[in-house]
């Protein structure tokens, strides 16, 4: 990790309350706050308004499509 060579904190992630910086949401919604580096992670690959996790949703869709359509 490279936490080492960060800034100083700007507060208490919000999600767990760990050491964390303001920055704007990782994705499609207009909103920005405090996470530490493993929540922002997190919203960034598993939030469907992550700009990872719109592409891991659609995927989990697509798979459940197909599964669906061989389920028959
Ligand atoms: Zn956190």
């Amino acid at each position: 990790m490279t936490e080492s060579t960060r800034e100083p904190p700007d507060g208490s992630c919000q999600t767990c309350g760990a050491p964390g910086w303001l920055r704007h949401f990782p994705g499609a919604s207009p909103t920005s706050g405090i996470w530490c580096e493993r929540h922002y992670w997190r919203l960034l690959w598993l939030h469907p308004l992550g700009h990872r996790g719109r592409v891991v949703w659609a995927g989990l869709v697509v798979a459940l499509i197909v599964l669906m359509a061989f389920a028959r």
